[in-house]
């Protein structure tokens, strides 16, 4: 059974690139939303300030486990999105599983089938505690 909401964005987007049916158009832009994830992510932190990066080398013991690590490693990411950062960074994360829908309805691939085919496989790292 297929995921409705996810095969009618896949069919909506379809409809919406009618007229930019081109590979190459499809990755430059994707590639293009992804920077823009990114630089939404970057503009909370300089320009708006709800977020702050705090980065630096953190000392690992030898034996560490993977369970240590999970709890010495972080984010790096303190501070809450302001209402206006979620929103750009919504957007910005919107379109680009726009263009990704749009690459799959190019390659004849389905949305949902990735999403499942990658949640087992994440499943089967997780009992062997390796995400
Ligand atoms: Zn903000």
């Amino acid at each position: 059974m297929k995921d409705l909401l996810c095969d009618q964005f896949q069919n909506t987007v379809s409809e919406m690139t009618l007229c930019h049916r081109s590979i190459l158009e499809i990755l430059s832009k994707l590639q293009e939303s992804g920077v823009r994830v990114q630089r939404s992510v970057v503009h909370s932190v300089t320009s708006c300030g709800c977020q702050k990066i705090t980065a630096n080398k953190k000392s690992l013991p030898e034996n560490a486990t993977f369970l240590d690590l999970k709890n010495l490693l972080d984010s790096h990411l303190s501070g809450n999105l302001c209402n206006n950062c979620r929103d750009n960074i919504e957007s910005e994360i919107g379109r680009s599983l726009f263009y990704m829908a749009a690459l799959c309805n190019l390659m004849e691939l389905n949305l949902y089938d990735i999403f499942i085919k990658e949640h087992k496989q994440l499943e089967i790292l997780r009992e062997y505690n390796l995400t």
